[in-house]
């Protein structure tokens, strides 16, 4: 027998229609790319959003069609997240900081017919258009003022396309498993692949990352995504906002921290949300003020995750702005949330130490998405917080396949999808990453975690940065390298490192040599790159 209650599909039309009921005087800043603060409220985010849908379906586009955009994280590109997905077409987000070939391959392989750039990346559209055949129009993300002289054809310009449409739409009533976003992953292999998100993914989405246990959003907050808008729909947060009701701190192209702090102090940000990277930043320029009482301003929590949060770096927030850090982990093929590193009330006696021990973790998985380890031949392995092995998720917001890759088979006869990642899971359900499974260093027939090394060097007063690969060794199989790069101002040695992590790892975890570099290579997202690490380091021989 069947329930009685109303089957109302889950769509992000209804996440809209709600803000613009409920929270329609409720902020929407944004540091502009133009320059200058904006500031919108999310009843004129859905009235735009309506004269936008209205310019699309001018402009051809239709349920189905894709959309994509290359842009910061401003009121205009929350626009697009509205109106894109709720006329039942597909938002795809272009990360700028891929491989121009891997542009290329992203806005081919989506069939984008309308393309969305901040002027800020003109230029680098200049460069590509040649051989992007889908795109038939490019739509520059300002004003008539701020149009950038271009060689690009077919330009329109954003506040003009808008500005004649009427700010009502009469939007679609969806199937909820309508496609909504197209996010691409960077592989380190291969193509980029595209998880494709759809409305029901999207909402169950939003109210598995909101509730308290998760990332906590609420109206009463001010969140400030720093997180970008073009990977992985910018950790879902422009969805949590509007949903909520939580006033949207939007930090632009300025990815320095001066912004950052400037706008968690002049906008009243409660949460913010970034990768490590994100907060060192944060943390560098903060020392360079003259004041150094920095625990007054309204930050409650930072969310890290992207990588792993070092306990150096939790405490050294945590000090510094008296804000409690969340630690959580996901991925762009689950939505991206996978787990959140909350309290429990039965640890709350424990010591600092032993609650620091516990918020390292990468968390546990909020209720919706299900998770095993299991051994190279997928059996599963115990959760005793020892045991490790290829971390593996289900859920209703983890992909069930890869766009356009039909013939791809990525989950197990269980239906969890293989994350790539190697962890540990403890009877309280908290999750480690001990290493993506490319990167753990196989030491003689044992394993060798680079992350955990790399949190331990990070907690040396002198290093900014640390990453650990594996080189090859002709008796261990191989063997760590630790790479550093130290703070501006400061020299450590090898010794200094060696002796800082002795009595911290186990012994046989030292790495075999220690080596200075001026930069650490990123990838598009903000984690260190190791492959070109491994580049760098492949002809490098340990000294004898
Ligand atoms: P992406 O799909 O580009 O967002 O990358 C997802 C990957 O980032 C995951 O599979 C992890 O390897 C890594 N990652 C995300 N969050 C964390 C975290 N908190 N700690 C360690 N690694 C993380």
């Amino acid at each position: 027998m069947l329930g009685l209650m109303q089957d109302r599909p889950l769509l992000i039309t209804t996440i809209m229609e709600y803000a613009a009921l409920y929270h329609s005087d409720c902020e929407v800043v944004t540091n502009a790319v133009e320059g200058g603060i904006h500031r919108i409220t999310y009843g004129e985010v859905a009235k735009r959003s309506a004269a936008l849908a209205h310019a699309l379906t001018r402009l051809g586009i239709s349920q189905g069609d894709c959309v994509s955009t290359m842009a910061w994280n401003s009121h205009r590109h929350l626009e697009l997240y509205l109106a894109v997905p709720c006329m039942g077409s597909i938002l795809n987000t272009v990360n700028p900081r891929l491989f121009p070939e891997q542009i290329i391959y992203i806005l081919e392989h989506s069939e984008a017919k309308v393309l969305f750039v901040d002027i800020t990346f003109v230029p680098q559209i200049e460069e590509l258009a040649y051989k992007i055949s889908a795109v038939e129009k490019i739509v520059i993300m300002t004003d008539r003022d701020h149009m950038p002289e271009t060689s690009l054809d077919n330009v329109l310009c954003y506040e003009d396309l808008i500005a004649t449409e009427g700010d009502q739409f009469d939007w679609p009533e969806l199937d909820e498993n309508t496609a909504a976003g197209l996010c691409y992953t960077s592989g380190t292999t291969g193509d980029p692949k595209g998880a494709l998100y759809s409305h029901r993914s999207t909402v169950l989405h939003c109210y598995g990352s909101c509730s308290k246990d998760s990332l906590g959003v609420s109206k009463a907050d001010v969140l400030f995504p720093i997180v970008p808008m073009f990977h992985v729909n910018a950790w879902g947060t422009p969805y949590h906002a509007v949903m909520t009701g939580s006033k949207l701190v939007l930090p632009g192209a300025d990815m320095t921290g001066e912004n950052f702090y400037n706008m968690i102090k002049d906008e009243g940000c409660t949460i913010a949300l970034g990768v490590p990277t994100i907060w060192l930043a944060l943390l560098q320029y903060v020392e360079t003020l003259d004041t150094q009482d920095f625990t007054k301003l309204p930050i409650e929590n930072f969310i890290i995750g992207g990588s792993a949060a070092a306990a150096s770096l939790i405490e050294n927030l945590e000090k510094t702005f008296g804000a409690t850090v969340v630690h959580a982990w996901g991925m762009t093929e689950t939505s991206p949330l996978g787990s959140v590193n909350r309290p429990m009330a039965k640890n709350a006696h424990l010591s600092d130490a032993e609650k620091m021990a516990i918020k390292v973790k990468q968390g546990r998985p909020p209720f919706g998405v299900e998770m095993k380890i299991v051994d190279d031949d997928g059996g599963e392995l115990p959760r005793n917080g020892i045991a490790f092995g290829r971390l593996m998720v289900k859920g209703p917001w983890v992909a069930k396949a890869y766009f356009k890759q039909p013939d791809l088979n990525i989950l197990d006869d269980e239906g969890y999808f293989d994350t790539g990642d190697v962890s540990t899971l403890d009877p309280d359900g908290y999750m480690t990453i001990v290493d993506r499974s490319k990167d753990v260093i196989k030491s003689g027939g044992e394993w060798i975690s680079s992350i955990e090394l790399e949190n331990v060097a990070l907690g040396q007063p002198d290093v900014a940065e640390a990453a650990v690969i594996g080189i090859a060794h002709p008796k261990w199989q191989e063997r760590p390298l630790l790479i550093i790069v130290s703070k501006s101002g400061t020299a450590p040695t090898r010794k200094d490192i060696l002796d800082f992590l002795d009595g911290k790892i186990a012994k046989w975890w030292t790495p075999d040599d220690v080596v200075f570099i001026e930069e650490m290579p990123h990838t598009a997202t903000g984690k260190t790159q190791k492959r070109d690490l491994r580049d760098m380091f492949k002809d490098y021989s340990f000294p004898e």
